[in-house]
């Protein structure tokens, strides 16, 4: 690419090399004479190998330097680096209910419920080698939940796939300790295509819209501006990202563009709203010096990971056979700061998967550089259902803190966390971060739709969103694979 007055086209353009980026790069670019442009804000550290900094490979911890900002609330955390954020997370891979397939297909038809999604699921699980964790590799921790989980009367469960609640190890996305993202996974195999351009440090600022139509977008790239056209644009900038791109061109709630300046060229009211992320709370325990010694002995050698098991839990409020809850106990190196050696976190969280509150996502200023205005809405309900989960989540945090397979590895608790007041519950309230929903798919007459079952945006003919942003609700899953699954039959649609 070239920084010309001469813009530069292509057959399609994909905004934002993150998880579903790099899927619909690859898929898109298997077909030789369709010429595909990759476009992600963050650095491109070439294909898998010396130049990735360790730390964005260690999956022991969740590395914070290739992030769109450093110093700011956890909610706010997204990579910026190509791979997205596949090379910041956990490397868990869990798959939600039948209920979400259910949520799903209303909004955008038969292509994603259960059976449709099936093989998509297992192509992303395939590309990504997704793997169960050997029993080496579990820590005394680990082991330890997991005998918790039976000691209370929990049933094994395969994570992988819908099913019933029960406890289980996630897949995982993680081979000698390092992650294997999504750029690896995905885009490796397809750097060489002479039909692939992959543009790192790259920020999208605006695409330019006339009479429901896109016809080019303004890229900053090598510190001046290019223009890329294409017959067809997606956006996947992720669940934050890409609502800003669809506002700053006027696609969005015309009276908030307005505000900003904005021209409105098609008035779309869900750009932005519908948030829906999953807060949890994190009750600390206090490891034994058994416990610590453990954790030492496998750090040493390379084997620790932070943990590799969860369960998933119903609250009173979770229709029959389904879960609503993850209870998530962790012990290794703080995921924040820092311990002595030798010294490690333990705790266990627990995770509301199926909020009923929405938050927003909303522009600043029309400027690209701004930071966005982002609202979690967390326990906004007005019914207050989303504090009563995660309340009943923490009385199994505590039952199993208190198991006897648990007990010699931490001290009693000495607190009763499900007896937090509501505001105690908000103060402590972290994420699990896996925000969706910004521009929801659903049909014409709902109100907040922003695009159609296949991703293409309501009112503009040669315009598609393709990534966490288009699901309407959050699984009650972790969101990574479910997101490669989406991305993979949004790929398909562009294709058929
Ligand atoms: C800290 C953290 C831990 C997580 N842990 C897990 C986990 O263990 N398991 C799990 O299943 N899920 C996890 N997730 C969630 C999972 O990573 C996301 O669901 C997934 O990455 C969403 O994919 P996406 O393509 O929608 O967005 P992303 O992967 O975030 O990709 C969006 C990309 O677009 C780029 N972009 C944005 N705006 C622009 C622009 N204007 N121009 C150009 N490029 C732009 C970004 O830089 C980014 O690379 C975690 C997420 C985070 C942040």
């Amino acid at each position: 690419m070239t920084s010309t007055s001469a813009p530069d086209s292509y057959d399609v353009v994909i905004l934002g090399g993150g998880v579903a980026g790099c899927v619909l790069a690859a898929r898109l670019s298997e077909d030789p004479a369709r010429s595909v442009c990759l476009v992600e804000a963050g650095r491109d550290y070439g294909p898998q190998g010396a130049a990735w900094p360790r730390k964005v490979l260690d999956a022991r911890s969740l590395p914070r330097d290739d992030v769109w900002e450093r110093h700011t609330a956890v909610h706010r955390i997204r990579a910026r680096i190509l791979g997205g954020s596949s090379c910041i997370n956990g490397c868990w891979n869990t798959w939600g209910t039948q209920a979400d397939h259910a949520e799903w297909e209303r909004a955008g038809g038969g292509r994603w419920s259960a059976p449709a999604m099936e093989r998509y699921r297992l192509a992303a699980a395939e590309q990504m080698r997704l793997r169960a964790v050997p029993d080496r590799e579990f820590s005394a921790w680990s082991s330890g939940a997991l005998a918790a989980a039976r000691e209370l009367g929990y049933a094994e469960v395969d994570m992988g796939t819908s099913g019933a609640p029960g406890y289980g190890t996630p897949l995982i996305n993680a081979f000698g300790g390092l992650r294997r993202n999504a750029a690896f996974a995905y885009l490796d195999p397809a750097r060489s295509r002479p039909n692939l351009t992959i543009v790192g440090g790259a920020h999208a600022d605006r695409l330019k819209v006339r009479s429901g139509r896109v016809d080019g977008v303004d890229i900053d790239v090598d510190g001046g501006r290019v223009t890329l056209i294409a017959d067809t644009y997606l956006v996947a900038c992720g669940t934050y990202g890409s609502p800003a791109v669809l506002m700053r061109s006027g696609i969005g709630p015309a009276a908030h563009l307005r505000e900003h300046g904005i021209r409105p060229e098609v008035d779309l009211p869900g750009v932005g709203a519908n948030l829906a992320d999953q807060p949890g709370v994190f009750v600390p325990l206090a490891p034994t010096e058994e416990l610590n010694a453990a954790l030492a002995g496998k750090e040493a050698h390379d084997e620790l990971y932070v943990s590799r098991m969860l369960v998933r839990a119903a609250s009173e409020y979770c229709p029959a056979g389904s879960w609503d809850l993850h209870i998530l106990p962790i012990a290794g190196p703080p995921l924040f700061g820092k311990l002595p050696p030798g010294q490690y976190e333990a705790g266990i969280s627990s995770f509301l998967m199926k909020p009923v509150s929405r938050g927003r996502v909303r522009l600043r200023s029309a400027d690209h550089t701004e930071p966005l205005d982002i609202r979690p809405g967390f326990f906004s309900d007005p019914g207050g259902r989303d504090l009563a989960v995660v309340r009943s989540g923490l009385r199994i945090v505590e039952e199993m803190a208190g198991t006897a397979a648990l007990g010699h590895l931490v001290h009693p608790l000495g607190t009763h966390p499900a007896q937090l007041t509501d505001e105690e519950i908000r103060d402590r309230a972290g994420t699990y971060w896996h925000p969706v929903g910004t521009c929801s798919m659903g049909t014409r007459d709902d109100p907040l739709a922003v695009v159609d079952g296949v991703g293409r945006v309501h009112g503009v003919s040669n315009l598609r969103v393709a990534d966490a942003s288009v699901l309407p609700t959050v699984p009650a899953a972790n969101t990574q694979l479910p997101v490669l699954a989406a991305a993979e039959l949004l790929a398909d649609a562009v294709r058929d």
